[in-house]
């Protein structure tokens, strides 16, 4: 969240475009474009509180390119949401759609609000009241929101519902992350955490290690953390650290992730791994902050909470010579070159959670043509994406001897820059005859 010390997180953003510029094939006029979020949609949402009381809410939605296709990006409800977050988000959104390849811009969407404080019928009525305000914003065509962090499938499904009231037309293809009966797909639900796990086995091939060896720690315990540390548990990946909102918990024989997932689904908190007698008597876990989990000695750091994490206060600290970034934006710019200069891994955010739109585009693409999918093709699908995806970034980045964060955004600029330059740029308008 924006809270460093005002920090314009926006700003800090749109640093990474200049530094992978002089990588990338594009036109300088474009990259002025890509500075700018192309619409930006403030609006207020009046809600009736179960005791009677009128309280009204703001929300955000940002598009922010749609050089590529609709703009594409998550809604997030959380009490810390301000418009440079939304707009930040919304570009690191475009970045991660062309990285991946999918034929969308990027947009985003936000609710201050701290869900956890709402009953689920105000929540309800929260939702169906910000789509009311946005419905002509958004769009099947046009712009296609989906869950991010405090939202998820129900939520989804409510806001398809809205839109399609006031569209007077069942619309799925406006909103991905659905509940499966209302045109979700299979393999949406871990398919954030499912891509970062194949880019983590994709460094398990290059490497040689072996699973066993490898020491990881996962900042955030949501959908995305609890998935990827699901999925590397399974194939036998020490899972040593592992965080939520309310702390963390340290053990170095690694924990067993199905249990902690059970505890957490239990409880809500990851602490109550204490008082859960299965889970305590089988391991002995150390309390930890969460600014002492990202400073673990592990092998594998995961931040896969939210922004702003990893700074120049902390960088120094950070003993994991890889770290994978499951969140958005948990490194600031100023850490990057800290990190760099330690000879850290980075697998960047816009790479390494790009699953989870990869399933998105799926979805979108199921509903349009009324046709579903297995869950096997969705993976399948995901993890030859992922794959060619990962090693086309990793190539670039030894090819140019770059880090792997200015490789992605480099690719992503290519790919954006060459459907600008279809239309037309300066390169071509002042050039003459046809
Ligand atoms: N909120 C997710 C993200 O940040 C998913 C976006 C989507 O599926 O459109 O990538």
């Amino acid at each position: 969240m924006n809270n460093d010390n005002d920090r314009d997180i926006y700003g800090d953003a749109i640093q990474r475009l200049d530094r992978a510029f002089e990588y990338a094939d594009i036109d300088e006029e474009a990259v002025e474009r890509l500075k700018h979020p192309k619409q930006v949609l403030e609006v207020s949402i009046p809600v009736r509180m179960d005791d009677g009381s009128l309280r009204v809410f703001t929300g955000y939605r940002v598009r922010h390119d749609d050089t590529r296709g609709p703009t594409k990006g998550g809604i997030r409800y959380h009490p810390d949401v301000d418009l440079a977050e939304v707009k930040a988000l919304a570009f690191w959104m475009t970045f991660k759609c062309a990285v991946v390849r999918l034929p969308y811009g990027g947009g985003k969407g936000g609710v201050i609000v701290n869900p956890k404080e709402l009953s689920r019928m105000e929540l309800e009525r929260l939702t169906r009241g910000f789509i009311a305000q946005i419905a002509d914003f958004i769009g099947p065509e046009t712009d296609v929101p989906a869950p991010d962090v405090y939202t998820n499938a129900m939520i989804m499904g409510w806001m398809m519902d809205e839109y399609s009231k006031i569209h007077r037309r069942r619309t799925p293809a406006v909103i991905t992350g659905k509940p499966i009966p209302l045109g979700g797909s299979l393999g949406r639900v871990d398919a954030t955490g499912r891509g970062a796990y194949y880019c983590i086995k994709e460094l398990e091939k290059k490497r040689g290690w072996k699973p066993e060896d490898i020491r990881v720690a996962v900042q955030g315990f949501g959908n995305a953390g609890q998935h990827v540390a699901r999925l590397l548990h399974g194939d036998g990946y020490r899972m040593v650290g592992v965080s939520d909102s309310q702390g963390g918990i340290y053990t170095p024989e690694g924990f067993d992730i199905p249990s902690l997932i059970h505890v957490k689904e239990e409880s809500r908190r990851l602490q109550a791994v204490y008082c859960e007698e299965s889970v305590c008597s089988t391991v002995h876990a150390d309390s930890i902050t969460n600014e002492e989990l990202l400073e673990l000695d592990v092998d594998i750091l995961i931040p896969a909470a939210l922004e702003n994490q990893i700074t120049a206060a902390n960088a120094n600290r950070i003993q994991a010579p890889i770290i994978v970034e499951v969140a958005n934006g948990p490194t600031t710019s100023d850490a990057d070159q800290i990190l760099n200069q330690q000879g850290k891994l980075v697998v960047p955010d816009i790479l390494a959670n790009a699953g989870g739109v990869t399933v998105s585009y799926f979805e979108w693409v199921q509903n349009k043509g009324g046709y579903y999918w297995t869950e096997d093709d969705v993976q399948k699908k995901l993890h030859e994406i992922m794959a060619r995806e990962f090693n086309a970034v990793h190539d670039l980045m030894e090819q140019k001897n770059i880090d792997m964060r200015t490789a992605a955004y480099a690719l992503a600029l290519s790919r954006i820059g060459e459907a600008i330059a279809s239309l037309g740029t300066a390169r071509y308008f002042a050039g003459g005859q046809v």
